[in-house]
C-alpha cells in the first residue's frame, strides 16, 4: 500500500534480482549454472570448480544473498512488473515521484526487462499500460494528462531519443533540472507506445565497430509525467504531478568498484561517470547522509527529483546464470546487496 501523505514516507531502496535463462551460446560453450534461487528471495552463488561440485549442487550452497525478491529464469515479464513497479505507478497517480533502474553487465537482460519484445513487453510498456488502466478506472474524479520523454546519457552527453539531433543542455529552473528542448510526447493510449519506444531504442548510440548493437555505455531513461487535476476537500481545483523514471543503465562491467576508494580512482579515469555517480548517490542515500552528490553526473542531475527523499526507488539487478559470467554476477550481486 502507498502512503497518502508523501512527506511521511520513507525512502528505502527496494532491491530485486532477475536471473535470465541460459543463452544458446553459453550452453554451447559448456556453461554450468552457478546461481540457485529458493523461496523467491534467497539466492546462492557458486563457482563450480569441476563436474563433482556441479553434481553436488543441492548440498553446495555457495554464497548466500537475500533480496526483496529474486526472480528465477522462468519469471514472466508481468510477474517482474507486478512485484517491482506496480506500487510506483500507483504512487505516481498520487503525485509522488519514483524510479526503477535495471543494473547489470552487458548481456545480463537489462533491456529485455525494461523494454522487452513485441510478444513479451517489459516494465516500461507494462507500466504505461497499467497507468492508462488505472486512469480509466478513476476518470470520474479528475482530468489526467500523460507525457513521455525518452532520452539517453552517453559519455556525459544527453540526447533526445524521440527526436534525435544535437545534444541537449541541462538547465536548472523552478521545476528542477530539465533538459532544454526535450520532446514531451503526449500519450493517449498504450498501442502507440511500444512502437515509439522501440524506435527510440534504435536511436541509442552504437559503437562504430558494432553498428547494430547499442553501446554498453549508453543509459536510456524513460520519463513518464502524469498530471492530474483534482478537487481538494474545499472543492478547489489542484494540480497533482507525479513522475516515473524507468532507466536501462549502461553495462556495469566497466564500473566494478566495490569500495569508495576504488570508486574515486575510477572517477578520475572518467569511466562511465554517470554510473559511478549513481552508485555514490545510492550509497549516500542508503547510509542516510545529508549530502547526496547529485551534481557529479548528467544521469544523477536528471534524476535528482526522483531519487531519495519522498521518492520510491527500485533497483533490478540482472544476472546471467552461466559460470562463465561468474565474476560479473558476483560484482552485480555485491553492488545490489549494498544498495539495500
Ligand atoms: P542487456 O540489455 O543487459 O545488455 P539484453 O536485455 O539485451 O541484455 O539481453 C541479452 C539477451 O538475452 C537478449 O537476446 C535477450 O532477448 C535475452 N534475454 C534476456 N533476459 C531474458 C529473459 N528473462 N527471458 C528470455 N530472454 C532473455
Ligand atoms: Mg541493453
Amino acid at each position: 500500500t502507498v502512503s497518502e501523505n508523501p512527506s511521511t514516507a520513507g525512502s528505502r531502496i527496494l532491491v530485486f534480482v532477475r536471473l535470465r535463462p541460459m543463452a544458446k551460446k553459453e550452453k554451447e560453450a559448456g556453461s554450468r549454472c552457478c546461481v540457485r534461487i529458493v523461496n523467491r528471495r534467497d539466492l546462492y552463488l557458486t563457482e563450480f570448480a569441476n563436474e563433482n561440485d556441479y553434481l553436488r549442487l543441492k548440498r553446495l550452497r555457495g554464497r548466500h544473498f537475500t533480496f526483496d525478491a529474486s526472480f528465477a529464469d522462468n519469471a514472466t515479464q508481468q510477474e517482474v512488473y507486478s512485484t517491482t513497479t506496480v506500487e510506483l505507478v500507483e504512487a505516481v497517480l498520487q503525485g509522488r515521484n519514483g524510479s526503477v533502474f535495471c543494473y547489470g553487465a552487458t548481456g545480463a537482460g537489462k533491456t529485455y526487462t525494461m523494454l522487452g519484445t513485441i510478444e513479451n513487453p517489459g516494465v516500461m510498456v507494462l507500466a504505461i499500460k497499467d497507468l492508462f488502466t488505472k486512469i480509466r478506472q478513476r476518470s470520474s474524479d479528475g482530468n489526467h494528462s500523460v507525457h513521455l520523454s525518452y532520452l539517453e546519457v552517453y559519455n556525459e552527453t544527453v540526447r533526445d531519443l524521440l527526436s534525435p539531433g544535437r545534444p541537449l543542455v541541462l538547465r536548472e529552473d523552478k521545476q528542477g533540472i530539465v533538459a532544454a528542448g526535450l520532446t514531451q510526447y503526449r500519450a493517449y493510449s498504450t498501442d502507440e507506445v511500444m512502437a515509439m519506444l522501440q524506435q527510440g531504442n534504435q536511436n541509442r548510440t552504437t559503437e562504430p565497430t558494432r553498428a547494430n548493437e547499442t553501446s554498453s555505455r549508453s543509459h536510456a531513461i524513460l520519463q513518464v509525467v502524469v498530471e492530474y487535476r483534482v478537487k481538494d476537500a474545499a472543492m478547489n481545483v489542484v494540480n497533482r504531478v507525479g513522475k516515473l523514471s524507468l532507466i536501462d543503465l549502461a553495462g556495469s562491467e566497466r564500473a566494478l568498484a566495490t569500495d569508495q576508494r576504488t570508486l574515486r580512482s575510477l572517477e578520475g579515469a572518467n569511466i562511465n561517470r554517470s554510473l559511478l555517480a549513481l552508485s555514490s548517490c545510492i550509497n549516500a542515500l542508503v547510509e542516510g547522509k545529508k549530502h547526496i552528490p547529485y551534481r557529479n553526473s548528467k544521469l544523477t542531475q536528471l534524476l535528482k527529483d526522483s531519487l531519495g527523499g519522498a521518492c520510491n526507488t527500485v533497483m533490478i539487478a540482472n544476472i546471467s546464470p552461466s559460470n562463465l559470467s561468474f565474476g560479473e554476477t558476483q560484482n552485480t550481486l555485491h553492488w545490489a546487496d549494498r544498495a539495500k
